[in-house]
């Protein structure tokens, strides 16, 4: 400022004394006039120049301008140079912020005070079946029009959830939605919505496996308390007494079973993942089987009628490695079901064998009733039985494959099934090459 004040003065100064010696005081009058002007004419030169480029600034292209409109456009440029720089990092913000909410498992609508979609991602548009570019300004309550949403909408209590059908619902996959709003801001709203579809079948299949359950005891129960009073209020003879007792006996066993096998269940459904350090003795284990299955076949076919055949194949020359307990569960429920169902006369074989790929296979086969395709998807269901009578009356719980695919799958494997109606049905269950194990060598050369 100063430089230009001394450059002002100087220019007045050396003007003024060439036109004092040159025409006297008007002269110097003169010059000092003609130096104030040209300056004024080179600044305002300077002033047009910065305005034209602060019109549409060029941040690429300062003007180069000298002295105070210089420093002016230098100062322009750069606060508009750091402008430039923090709406760009803003907008970056904006674009994670976008990506990290387009990402969630979630659907999020921002709506406008008027209700009308500012934003959505792409979960919320599978959802509701919204276009999240093309119904942009939209207002929700025509893209969503469900009655339930509508009055939620409407009611402006936004404290609970609404459930609502999910546009993708089919006739056979319903899709089951969970929606609420969030006021923000000045009017604003946030639409979440969530999809509880698995959430909803957990319940229910709970709910049907507490009234499963419940149904399964108050049965035997029943049946006990009726033979209680009966002991209780009749007079009877020794032998009717002893009779109803045994009665009771089956009945109380029954509970028992059923009590058993949901322990098992929820044994396997709380407890860590089989290690695959701990081989088991497969031949050792199919023993028992063979022992427990024979003397149930004794017990449902005495000698005296048809006995079954009940074959065991050549003990394995592998062993297998998981939980003994968990396998022997697996294997009996299997084996036994078998017994259970085939009639007197027919045959039962179990076999192992390692398949071509390196897994192996526990087999059990049956020449009895059979299954119809239509029941086999569901066999491993909780309580699902395909002739309920036949089930309870051989002593069945209903829960034996439930268990069985539960710890073949826990040891990594698959419960494979077919079965032909009239002709009998086949059991596998295939376990994964790596828990399969050589028998160390003294066992190895007793197999043989
Ligand atoms: P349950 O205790 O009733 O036997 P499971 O879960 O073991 O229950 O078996 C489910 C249903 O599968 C049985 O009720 C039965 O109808 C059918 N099932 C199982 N194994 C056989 C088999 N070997 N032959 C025919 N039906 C079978």
């Amino acid at each position: 400022m100063l430089f230009r004040l001394f450059i002002f003065v100087l220019m007045q100064a050396v003007l003024g004394l060439l036109g004092w010696f040159w025409l006297g005081w008007a002269g110097a009058l003169l010059g000092v006039l003609a130096a104030s002007i040209s300056l004024l004419v080179i600044d305002s030169l300077r002033g047009h120049r910065f305005i034209r480029w602060a019109r549409e600034p060029d941040l690429s292209a300062p003007p180069a301008l000298r002295g105070l409109w210089g420093e002016a456009a230098y100062r322009v440029a750069r606060s508009l140079r750091r402008e430039q720089q923090r709406v760009r990092e803003s907008a970056q913000r904006l674009e994670d912020f976008l990506t990290a909410i387009q990402a969630s498992p979630n659907g999020v609508v921002l709506l406008d005070p008027d209700g009308r979609i500012e934003w959505c991602n792409d979960i919320a548009g599978r959802h509701f079946g919204i276009d999240p570019r093309r119904d942009l300004l939209q207002h929700i309550g025509n893209l969503v029009r469900e009655p339930a949403f509508t009055a939620y909408y409407a009611g402006r209590n936004y404290e609970r959830e609404v459930r609502l059908i999910g546009r993708a619902s089919t006739r056979g996959h319903p899709v089951k939605l969970s929606v609420q709003l969030y006021p923000y801001g000045h009017g604003h709203k946030l639409l979440l919505s969530r999809d509880i579809t698995a959430l909803a079948q957990a319940d229910a299949m709970r709910r049907d496996f507490v009234a499963n359950v419940s149904h399964e005891i108050r049965t035997p129960l029943t049946v006990l308390a009726g033979f209680v009073e009966t002991m209780q209020t009749l007079p009877l003879t020794e032998a009717e007494r002893a009779n109803y007792l045994n009665l009771m006996a089956g009945q109380a066993a029954r509970m028992q079973t059923l009590v058993n096998d949901l322990l098992t269940l929820s044994r396997l459904e709380g407890s860590p993942l089989p290690s695959t350090s701990d081989s088991v003795d497969l031949a050792a284990l199919l023993a028992q089987c063979e022992a427990e299955a024979s003397g149930l076949s004794n017990l449902l076919h005495p000698a005296d009628q048809r006995p079954q055949r009940l074959r065991f194949g050549a003990p394995p020359d592998f062993a297998l490695a998981g939980v003994a307990s968990e396998l022997r569960s697996a294997f009996s429920n299997v084996i036994n079901n078998a017994v259970r169902y085939t009639p007197g006369g027919g045959s039962i074989e179990v076999s192992c064998e390692r398949l071509p790929d390196g897994r192996a296979s526990v087999t059990v086969s049956d020449s009895g009733p059979g299954i119809a395709p239509e029941h086999l998807p569901r066999l491993s269901e909780r309580f699902y039985r395909v002739d309920r009578s036949r089930s309870r009356e051989s002593g069945g719980t209903g829960l034996g494959l439930a268990i069985t695919k539960h710890v073949v799958q826990r040891h990594g494997g698959e419960l494979q099934v077919s079965s032909q109606l009239g002709k009998g049905t086949r059991f596998a269950l295939v376990f994964p090459a790596h828990r399969v194990r050589p028998l160390p060598v003294a066992e190895r050369a007793a197999v043989a």
